[in-house]
């Protein structure tokens, strides 16, 4: 897994990432205080995620699951015994000055999830050195109430059920680390194991970053790397952030490096804070080491076993995954790779939709080209959900199927669905009241030997061979009859000069 460094950027960029993931469950890991955004600031607390003594936690068995579902998915193995670690730290949005968290035994290891790039080639396969499970911590306030310094705690969201996804420094650009993001969310979506959403927390992202520069020995390189110290980067609060964040950093550090020319060799960690308004990183306090953490078995917390039971009823609850997913869609609906991969990423419940389109025309590639130009297209403008979305699969099947059969065109089927979506109204209702009524075979057959006789040169250069020139027809048929199907009467017209 080398990338030689290419002549526009004299280094690689080697990037790790550490994902924390808040699982979808309506309790804590520890207690049974609800893990709802939005609440009031401390309304779901109690003894237990504050931390007073005498509380005892007791494991959230459905977080466990999830966890290892999305494990699974990540094709880690799991550890058929696990146990739970203190994490000592001090902070005031940590009452108990402690995380309950996993150090020694994760309950999950070595996995990976491939990227794709954007033509569909393999990008990169990114290594997860473990996925392990531990509880958040509380949120701190700054400054928020106007005129005032003060610092309000908010502890709502201590205990809640973190995943956090740890991969080996395998990606090579700021770019394919946002694509494997966008993977990584996109497969937790599927598996219902979490809704991802960075706004409110459900997903926080810090990257290690750090470049391997080739040392040009005499006469040419000779296979010695400098390498810049690693920074660990934070606040970042989208995928695109990441994006920017990378590059800035890289380029950062090649500026850096470039000052001194030094092959520095192990030099500390370091942290860095993503200001996405400045567009720069800034120097933050450094890391606490793991030692720092005084890590020790949590007392009052059996270690968890998983059975092979476990593991097959993690698996069945588990569902196709997107790269699953993708290869099938294409196969059964004989759609090309670009189109499935298009669905696949809008979430299971477009492919759902999709599916039901297909069945009901039986046609892949029509209903796939339906989705992308018509339901997709109005859905990003509209937001909102396809289970939302006004127009559903049936409605789009009556269009598609009076355009197969000739009734009208593609763009006035067009023009039919948007009708459909702005009111509300069946198919046939909207086609009635557009005016649009079926030309029937034996008038378009008199429409077109009318015009054939009062255009001679046309049908001429048509029997000359110039098959173009009965284009001209088509403008003159609609303009006596905007019903006329183009294509239908175009072919007609065609059929009738052969046969003269
Ligand atoms: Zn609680």
């Amino acid at each position: 897994m080398t990338t030689q460094p290419t002549a526009a950027e004299p280094f690689t960029t080697i990037i790790g990432l550490e994902v924390h993931v808040q699982l979808q469950t309506k309790t804590k890991l520890f207690c049974g205080c609800s893990t709802t955004f939005g609440a009031a600031p401390n309304t779901q607390v109690c003894p237990t995620c504050l931390g007073l003594p005498g509380s005892l936690p007791v494991m959230n068995r459905h977080a466990f699951d999830l966890a290892v579902r999305a494990a699974l998915a990540l094709d880690c193995t799991i550890a058929p015994f696990t146990k739970w670690d203190r994490k000592n730290y001090f902070y005031p949005d940590l009452p108990k000055g402690y995380q309950i968290s996993q150090y020694d035994l994760p309950f999950s290891s070595d996995g990976r999830l491939e990227v794709i790039d954007p033509k569909g080639a393999l990008w990169r396969d990114v290594r997860i050195i473990r996925v392990h499970l531990e509880e958040d911590a509380g949120k701190s306030m700054h400054d928020e109430a106007a005129g005032t310094a003060d610092t309000r705690i908010d502890l709502n969201r201590a205990g809640t059920p973190l995943c956090e996804i740890v991969t080996q420094p395998d990606l090579r650009s700021p770019q394919e680390s946002r694509a494997w993001l966008n993977e990584l969310k996109l497969l937790l979506a599927y598996l219902g194991v979490s809704d991802c959403n960075m706004q409110e927390g459900s997903l926080r992202v810090d990257a290690n970053v750090n470049l391997h520069i080739p040392l040009a020995g005499e006469g040419g390189a000779d296979g010695r790397l400098a390498k810049t110290p690693i920074v660990e980067i934070k606040n970042m609060n989208s995928f695109r952030s990441v994006e920017r964040a990378l590059v800035y950093e890289a380029a950062r550090q090649w500026e850096e490096w470039q000052a001194t020319k030094a092959e520095m060799g192990n030099t500390p960690k370091q942290t860095r804070g993503w200001d996405d308004a400045a567009g720069v990183t800034r120097a933050q306090r450094h890391k606490e080491e793991s030692s720092d953490y005084r890590y020790f078995p949590e007392p009052d917390l059996v270690p968890v076993t998983v059975s092979e039971a476990d593991i097959a009823k993690a698996r069945a609850a588990m569902g196709d995954p997107p790269t699953v997913l993708r290869k099938a869609l294409a196969e059964k609906w004989r759609i090309p790779a670009y189109d499935a991969d298009v669905l696949v990423n809008q979430g299971r419940d477009l492919v759902d939709y999709f599916e039901d389109l297909a069945t009901r025309v039986g046609e892949g590639k029509v209903a796939s080209n339906w989705m992308q130009q018509d339901v997709l297209r109005t859905l990003n403008e509209r937001g909102g959900t396809i289970g939302e979305f006004p127009v559903r699969p049936e409605a789009v099947a009556d269009i598609i199927g009076r355009v197969t059969k000739g009734d009208f065109d593609t763009s006035r089927g067009r023009e039919i669905f948007a009708e459909v979506l702005a009111s509300g109204r069946p198919v046939a209702d909207v086609v009635a009241s557009m005016g649009i009524a079926a030309v029937s075979d034996d008038d378009l057959v008199s429409l077109c030997k009318e015009l054939l006789a009062a255009n001679p040169k046309i049908v001429a250069d048509v029997q000359g061979g110039k098959e173009q020139a009965a284009a001209g027809l088509i403008g003159q048929a609609r303009k006596k009859n905007p019903n006329v199907n183009p294509g239908k009467f175009r072919q007609m017209c065609l059929d009738l000069i052969r046969g003269m």
